[in-house]
């Protein structure tokens, strides 16, 4: 088997079967009705939708999707989007990265990137994004000669 074939066979198929409006429904439900980067409620609707790949707002795909509260320049929306907003100082590179809220667009394997969920306690950690919908608990893959 050749390693292209190989990674065709991980590429999440697309969720052509929901309608943008519903899909955004759906990420919210997912999301617990809650930012994924501060907890507080929110209800729904496009503004809330973060791209997690900046500049390609066209890969609506589960994976690609995260509820935040605020918009693209109000609350922890605006600052994944490395703006100061009143909760919290502009952030760093790394702290937007880290989270896996802004994931390269030269990335090979966006979807394989976990998110960070400050949702305790019912979510409270990293978590990957399944094309289906899912949130499954980050389990690095350990190195077995370490201890
Ligand atoms: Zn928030
Ligand atoms: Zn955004």
């Amino acid at each position: 088997m050749s390693g292209e074939a190989r990674m065709t066979e991980i590429v999440p198929p697309p969720l052509c079967a929901l309608s943008l409006s519903d899909l955004v429904r759906a990420i919210v439900e997912r999301d617990q009705f809650a930012c994924v980067l501060c907890g507080n409620y929110v209800a729904g609707g496009l503004k809330s939708m973060h791209h997690r790949v900046l500049g390609d707002r066209s890969v609506n795909e589960p994976w690609n999707l995260i509820t935040l509260c605020g918009s693209g320049t109000t609350l922890c929306h605006g600052w994944t989007h490395g703006i100061a907003v009143a909760s919290y100082p502009k952030p760093s590179r790394s702290e937007i990265t880290d989270s896996g809220y802004i994931v390269s667009r030269h990335h090979k394997h966006p979807w394989l990137v976990p998110v960070w969920f400050n949702q305790p306690p019912t979510r409270d950690g990293y978590y990957l994004l399944g094309h289906d919908l899912t949130v499954t608990e980050y389990q690095p893959e350990r190195n077995p000669s370490c201890n």
